[in-house]
């Protein structure tokens, strides 16, 4: 459900400011979809009235068509079973998605976001059609498919088309099955362009660079691209997978003589417009690295998971001044709330204690992980998102005051209860730039 317009004043009982929660707030969108005003709700009159408002979350990575995977690859079929055989599995999904099924998945997925909480998604894109690679009209499509979809449901969209060239480290042809994830470089570097220049004026549509990973993509066509950013697009995010695997691990040190982390801040410079996905298997060093840049991780806890990929030390991270965001990855899950449940309890079933992460403070490690993912998303998108303030986004999302788990709780006590307890059924209406793209009734 979407209004015509945006709400211009918004009133809310409660809301999550930078600085925490405020009671009675006035939340005035502009035209644009920008707030213009946070103040006192008696600034002046409000043309909609909202319980408890928080910032919607950024989902930082998801591979849209991977949601037609769910439950089809949980049964056990070998010793072993890892990253790689699941790998199988979804290549065979891939090869058949044309431009319609893409943007068939992805209208059903961005909206099953939307519901559960998440107003900006980040799609990285490497499904480019299994086509004539010296033309560039599947690979547009397969992405303008993507586009259609978030403009459809409503949802802010970062798409991050995706090169990837190689099957492996050592010049490792692409396998049959690789075939529609590869462009050469000028037919890449042609999508960007037109992609940029297609789109500069859809205000809920941006765009970011994104190597596939170490693996699949060799350094020339690496620094082609960033070439091409510094050229074109300097402001906008790079994101790339990095350190998921212990064997990608290694194969980049036989091929490199560096772990790719290493590899990365030798050759380029990271910054805080980088997003570094999974970084599951970093030495302390590296970590290091990572925080000094303001390089955000980017991690996909239920994805991670569920591919048994590893544990990345969270607690630790934060405790140095760490930057994370959270992702669907593989769309096992699309809820924010259950991303970071996941991320909370590993770090205690790992340590042995509660409130692992021991953030101190008055509000609950909920709420504190919640705002720490949206400091990560906001940065690793560069995009105004994330926050409720002036210059930001209106991408807004309620918490019910009308369900049971709701009564007698502080809006704090009720946004841990939404990420521990309840999950989607605490989310109410949902804006987007001031427009209401989730209305909440059930
Ligand atoms: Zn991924």
């Amino acid at each position: 459900m979407s209004s015509f317009r945006p709400y211009k004043a918004i009133g809310a009982n409660w809301a999550l400011l930078p600085d925490g929660w405020h009671q009675s707030i006035r939340i005035v969108v502009d035209e644009s979809g920008l707030i213009s005003e946070v103040g006192s709700l008696s600034d002046g009159p409000t043309d909609l009235s909202l319980n408890i408002v928080i910032p919607g979350m950024v989902n930082i990575h998801s591979h849209a068509f991977q949601r037609k995977l769910a439950g089809r690859t949980q049964r056990f079929s070998k010793p072993g079973d890892d990253f790689w055989s699941w790998r199988t599995s979804m290549y065979a999904d891939i090869s058949e998605l044309t431009p319609v099924g893409q943007f068939e998945v992805a209208s059903s997925l961005f909206s099953e976001f939307l519901s559960n909480g998440y107003t900006t998604v980040c799609e990285f894109q490497y499904a480019h059609g299994a086509v004539d690679k010296e033309n560039a009209e599947i690979p547009a499509l397969m992405s303008e498919a993507l586009i259609r979809a978030g403009v459809k449901c409503g949802i802010r969209t970062l798409i991050l088309p995706v090169l990837y060239q190689q099957a492996g480290f050592g010049s490792r042809p692409a396998t049959s099955e690789q075939r529609s994830f590869v462009l050469n470089t000028n037919v890449f570097l042609g999508l960007m362009d037109h992609l940029l220049e297609s789109y500069s004026n859809e205000p809920l549509v941006s765009f970011g660079y994104a190597p596939h990973s170490l693996r699949a993509v060799e350094f020339d066509a690496f620094r082609d691209l960033m070439d091409h950013r510094k050229a074109n697009a300097p402001m906008s995010p790079v994101h790339i997978h990095v350190s998921e695997q212990v064997r990608e691990v290694n194969e980049c040190m036989l091929s490199t003589g560096l772990r790719p982390i290493e590899w990365l801040f030798r050759h380029f410079k990271p910054d805080s417009k980088w997003c570094m996905i999974h970084s599951t298997h970093t030495t302390k060093e590296e970590r290091d690295s990572i925080i000094a840049a303001n390089v955000t991780v980017g991690l996909c806890p239920t994805t991670e998971g569920d591919l048994g990929d590893g544990a990345f030390p969270l607690a630790d991270f934060l405790s140095k001044g760490g930057q994370f965001a959270i992702g669907t990855d593989s769309n096992v899950c699309v809820s924010p709330s259950e991303e970071l449940k996941f991320v909370d309890y590993q770090a205690r079933i790992l340590a042995r204690k509660r409130n692992a992460f021991q953030f101190g403070g008055q509000v609950g490690s909920g709420t504190q992980l919640y705002q720490k993912a949206l400091e990560g998303g906001r940065s690793a998108t560069s995009l105004p998102v994330g926050r409720i303030e002036v210059g930001s986004h209106g991408d807004i999302v309620e918490l019910r005051a009308d369900h049971p788990l709701s009564e007698n709780k502080s809006a704090d006590e009720t946004l841990n209860t939404y990420i521990y307890s309840a999950g989607k059924d605490l989310i109410g209406k949902v804006l987007i730039g001031g427009k209401m793209v989730v209305n909440g009734q059930i």
